[in-house]
């Protein structure tokens, strides 16, 4: 076995996503989650080989017993031998991280210290990154931050129209989030159009439970459209995304919620759920609006897809050209539905769908669904983990 694989993971507040990664080429040699950890309910799949293992776990099963069942397999896979580095995908590097980085006591100590700003990330993230050191106490270990790429953006995109002090003594400001997948979506684009990336403007929409709409200007993040917090933006599965923020007066002032209410309501309870009434999952709300007899899952798709399309046209003022649009994540990838409410409310900029291509691009097919007067716009599958395994390894040679 060649040592050339970089174990990915990535730590959620209740569970631990992994892949054994190829950086050179992508190529995936085991993947997994570990789900619903700390629950009655934890669960363990492993894919190895084409081959799918689930093992039920008993509990207590935290982000270190996960681990440490992961390195059981390993070590009975003999693959032990062949990772050379791990890689951690943290959500926050707040203002200081905007490269990938190798991980020490400073960085713990900030990843830590930024959890002020991710409440809900950063935290796990740090169990994972301190499980996988007492796990692998011989490997190096490298954060990848998910506003890294975001770190461009100027600053009259992300000052919010609030009292400068806010952002000087506390870091109130827009960081954005899903910057590995617009990067990588982003270098994809640019192949296709065999263009160095440093030369080429897009538009990506990662489109998934969290969604993220961003410009990219000389292969560059020059505004996005998630915040301070994952909140901001279009509307999401759960998440409202822009609100008028005196609703959260009247919320609290004349009905009586509390600030705890109003925390699930907009980041639970809304979106695709909460317009539709029935899930925040979009092929639910998508069959619905297909069999025509639900009129609140028609009208969820409807704000859904115009206010991603609002966001694109929005996006079009921090750019000099635009190369195309790019849509990923889960509903970017399949929903060819959403696609064309989206392709169809953004004709006066001169996109047009081929609809043909467009219900060709589904389940990880990546191409053109425009036409061919059309401007671009492509489906591309995100990989988040190939570019955390990649950005792993050449820090790694650079400091080797
Ligand atoms: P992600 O967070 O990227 O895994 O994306 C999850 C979202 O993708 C969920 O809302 C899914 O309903 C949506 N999704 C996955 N497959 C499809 C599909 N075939 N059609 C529409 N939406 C899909």
């Amino acid at each position: 076995m060649n040592n050339d694989f970089i174990l990915v993971l990535n730590c959620g507040s209740s569970s631990l996503k992994f892949s054994l990664i190829n950086p050179a080429n992508g190529s995936t040699l085991l993947s997994g989650l570990a789900e619903r950890l700390l629950s009655e309910h934890a669960i363990i799949n492993i894919k190895y080989n084409g081959d799918k293992q689930q093992y039920a776990v008993s509990t207590p099963f935290d982000h270190q017993t996960a681990i440490s069942c992961l390195v059981a397999q390993l070590n009975q896979l003999n693959l032990t031998d062949c990772i050379t580095a791990i890689g951690h995908r943290v959500v926050h590097g707040g203002e200081t991280y905007c490269q990938p980085t190798l991980i020490n006591d400073d960085v713990k100590a900030a990843i830590k210290n930024l959890a002020r700003l991710a409440p809900l990330h950063n935290p796990a993230n740090l169990t994972g990154i301190i499980a996988a050191e007492a796990a692998f106490p011989a490997l190096k270990q490298v954060a990848i931050f998910d506003t890294a790429f975001h770190q461009t953006m100027p600053e009259k995109a992300y000052i919010y129209g609030i009292p400068y002090a806010l952002y000087k003594q506390h870091g109130i400001r827009r960081y954005g989030f899903h910057g590995t997948s617009h990067y990588f979506v982003a270098q994809q684009a640019a192949n296709v159009i065999d263009k160095p990336l440093a030369q080429c403007s897009f538009i990506s929409a990662h489109l998934g439970n969290g969604c993220s709409i961003a410009a990219i200007k000389d292969g560059k993040s020059v505004d996005t459209s998630l915040g301070m917090t994952p909140l901001e933006g279009v509307m999401m599965g759960t998440r409202s995304g822009d609100i008028d923020p005196g609703i959260i007066f009247h919320l609290i002032n004349q009905l009586n919620y509390s600030v705890q209410d109003v925390d699930n309501m907009l980041n639970k309870e809304s979106g695709l759920l909460g317009v539709s009434g029935i899930s925040n999952d979009c092929r639910t709300v998508e069959a619905a609006y297909i069999e025509g007899h639900d009129p609140q899952a028609a009208l969820a798709l409807d704000v859904f897809c115009y206010r991603i399309a609002k966001a694109i046209a929005g996006f079009t003022a921090s750019l000099t050209t635009l190369d195309g649009i790019i849509f990923t994540g889960g509903i970017g990838e399949n929903s060819d539905v959403v696609r064309e409410k989206v392709i169809c409310q953004l004709g006066l900029l001169n996109f047009n769908i081929d609809t043909d291509a467009n219900l060709a691009m589904r389940f990880g097919k990546s191409g053109l669904i425009t036409a061919e007067c059309s401007r671009s716009v492509w489906v591309i599958a995100t990989n988040e983990e190939w570019v955390i395994a990649e950005q792993t390894a050449q820090l790694l040679n650079q400091e080797a």
